[in-house]
């Protein structure tokens, strides 16, 4: 398994024969409005570019994965792109039909596709009425017969079901947003810093930790970040991978139980 991190949530994730493009926001700087609405610092969106190859990384796309369809996972240039190459869109059943209006070819990614065990883990947005506002958003649990086991998270915050999905399923690597969102108002829309503490802790492998460094509604640095996990004695469990960078993941052995026979 290859996680390409391009910028944001924007990854390109190989598992096997499939080269899956998630969540693709591909504007140039300043393409769109500010998301921190509320309390200074409002600027436009995204703050920083595309790594320079990203378009030609990009070529090898198999496929689209969009985890919901907010403009920071899905903007117009992702759109255009998609649509100009005619790659397959997955998506949950929820988000397929909106998808679909947009003029793509999308697929509801469930248990089977793409020749994987898929299980969608529907997560929270933030609370209260802003986790009302931002609608629901899926998790995805994919395990390629090849290859490591991966939960990305998607855009969500700290809930139990979150953890008893984890606990359940066992993830080999875990990708999880870290910017710690905040219009301003209202409680953070991902995890707190805290809350990843607790996730990482609570992880049986690595976390890889994205959406950071983007958008103006996203606090949290990746030093800031490295320097907590370290605190925390948990920084060789996290990845935080710059723009541009690849990580690799080999599937763990499993171990072997040998039973003696006298028979
Ligand atoms: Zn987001």
């Amino acid at each position: 398994m290859k996680i390409h991190h391009l910028r944001n949530a924007t990854t390109l994730l190989t598992l096997g024969e499939h080269r899956l493009l998630i969540d693709p926001m591909l504007a140039r700087p300043g393409a769109f409005t500010g998301f921190k609405f509320f309390g200074g610092g409002r600027r436009p969106n995204p703050l920083v570019p595309l790594p320079p190859d990203t378009f030609s990384w990009l070529e090898e796309a198999t496929g689209v994965l969009v985890t919901h369809p907010h403009p920071d996972h899905l903007d117009t240039a992702g759109l255009r792109w998609i649509q100009k190459r005619q790659l397959p869109v997955w998506t949950s059943r929820k988000d397929a039909p909106s998808l679909r209006k947009r003029g793509l070819t999308v697929h509801e990614l469930e248990d089977g596709a793409l020749g994987m065990r898929v299980e969608r883990i529907p997560v929270r947005h933030g609370r209260g009425l802003l986790a009302w506002l931002l609608g629901s958003v899926s998790g995805f649990y994919l395990a390629h017969p090849d290859e490591p086991s991966v939960f990305l998270t998607s855009d969500a915050v700290l809930t139990p079901e979150l953890l008893e999905a984890v606990e359940r399923l066992q993830p080999d690597v875990i990708i999880a947003p870290a910017g710690a969102a905040n219009f301003g108002v209202g409680g953070d829309i991902l995890f707190s810093v805290d809350e990843l503490v607790t996730l990482v802790r609570r992880a049986p492998g690595r976390v890889v930790l994205n959406h950071l460094e983007a958008l103006d509604h996203c606090p949290t640095t990746r030093d800031g970040l490295r320097e907590r996990m370290k605190a925390e004695g948990l920084l060789e469990k996290v990845l935080v991978p710059g723009d541009g960078e690849a990580l690799f993941f080999e599937r763990p052995q499993r171990e072997v139980r040998v039973r003696a026979s006298t028979a």
